[in-house]
C-alpha cells in the first residue's frame, strides 16, 4: 500500500491558523493517508495531547512538536513525530536559518551530538530547497509543508510504501525508504534510498 504523508503541521494549538480538526480535513481532502501535528513547543497549549487526540479522521495521525533546539549558530527546529513505541526525530527547514552550506551542515552535525536526529527537511514552506538535497548531509532527506494555513498545505510530502501504522512509517521514513513529493512536480526519489519500484498514484 502506498501511503503520502505530511510530516509537518501547525494548528490554532501554535501560531497555526486551523484547529487540528480542520488540518485533518484539508489534508484528507488532498488524498492524504497521514498527517503528523509538529506545533511550537514554545507557543504551545497546554491541551494540545487532547486536542490531537479529539481529532476524528480517516487519517493516521501523529502527535508531534516543533522543538527549538540550541546550536552555537542560534536556535533551529527539530521535529519530534511520536508513534507508538518509536520516535522519529527531523532537523526542519534549513533553508530558513540564513547560514551558509558548510555552516548548515556544522550546524546539524552539532545538533545531532546531542540529539537524537534521523532525517532533514529539503523543503522551505513546502518548497522545494535542493542546495540541502546532497550526500554531505547524511541523512533521509524529508519534503514537508510545514503548515500554517490552508493555503499552505499539500506543497511538499512524502510517499511510502508499508504497512498503515504508526511504527512502521517511522521505521520507513529513517530508513530512507520513501520519496518526496511536490505540488505541480513528479516526485522525485529520496538520494538516500534504494531505487523504489512504486508508481504515482
Ligand atoms: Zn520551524
Ligand atoms: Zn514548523
Amino acid at each position: 500500500m502506498i501511503l503520502k504523508g505530511q510530516l509537518h503541521t501547525h494548528t490554532t494549538y501554535s501560531d497555526g491558523e486551523m484547529t487540528p480538526q480542520q488540518v485533518a480535513d484539508a489534508y484528507k481532502s488532498l488524498g492524504f493517508d497521514f498527517l503528523a501535528f509538529t506545533d511550537h513547543d514554545h507557543l504551545l497549549k497546554s491541551s494540545y495531547p487532547e486536542a490531537v487526540k479529539r481529532v476524528r479522521s480517516d487519517l493516521l495521525i501523529f502527535c508531534g512538536v516543533e522543538l527549538t533546539v540550541h546550536s552555537s549558530l542560534g536556535y533551529v527546529h527539530v521535529s519530534r513525530v511520536v508513534g507508538d513505541k518509536d520516535v522519529l526525530h527531523i532537523f526542519n527547514h534549513p533553508a530558513d536559518y540564513d547560514l551558509t552550506l558548510k555552516k548548515t551542515i556544522g550546524c546539524i552535525e552539532e545538533v545531532a551530538a546531542q540529539h537524537p536526529l534521523d532525517a532533514v527537511e529539503v523543503t522551505n514552506h513546502g518548497f522545494y530547497t535542493p542546495e540541502f538535497d546532497i550526500e554531505e548531509i547524511p541523512y533521509p532527506k524529508v519534503a514537508a509543508d510545514d503548515s500554517h494555513n490552508r493555503l499552505g498545505c499539500g506543497r511538499g510530502w512524502v510517499e511510502l510504501e508499508c504497512e498503515r501504522s504508526r511504527d512502521a512509517i517511522i521505521a520507513a521514513i529513517r530508513g530512507g525508504r520513501f520519496r518526496n513529493g511536490f505540488a505541480g512536480k513528479s516526485a522525485s526519489r529520496n538520494r538516500a534510498a534504494p531505487a523504489m519500484q512504486i508508481r504515482l498514484a
